[in-house]
Formats: C-alpha cells, sequence, structure tokens
C-alpha cells in the first residue's frame, strides 16, 4: 500500500498498485464519487496524478 494525495479532493488516500506493473503505466483510481488518472513507475513511485471526467458508453 501507498499513500498518495488524491488530485480531486486533495485528501490523503492509500493504493496498492498491482504487482505485475511494467517500467511505466497508467491506471483509472476511483476515489468516492470521482476518478483520476496515476501514472506510476516500476518502483511503485506516484510520477503524475491528474483529475480525468468520467463518462459512461453504450453500444452503438
Ligand atoms: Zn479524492
Amino acid at each position: 500500500m501507498v499513500t498518495i494525495t488524491c488530485p480531486v479532493c486533495k485528501r490523503q488516500i492509500r493504493v496498492e498498485w498491482p504487482q505485475d506493473r511494467g517500467d511505466f503505466e497508467e491506471f483509472i483510481v476511483m476515489h468516492g464519487d470521482h476518478v483520476f488518472k496515476a501514472y506510476v513507475d516500476k518502483e511503485g513511485f506516484l510520477r503524475r496524478a491528474w483529475p480525468v471526467r468520467f463518462l459512461h458508453a453504450t453500444d452503438a
């Protein structure tokens, strides 16, 4: 588990990155009713985190 700051609500949150990560990987993290993207390196260090809008898609 790592403690990071949610870029949307600025609260301290805890997440567990998957063990089978690549050197750099992006994740979508949900925290309560909001969502952000996280860019994580091989050591599990959070390089960037930024808010994104969450959309629902339907079949065309
Ligand atoms: Zn949050």
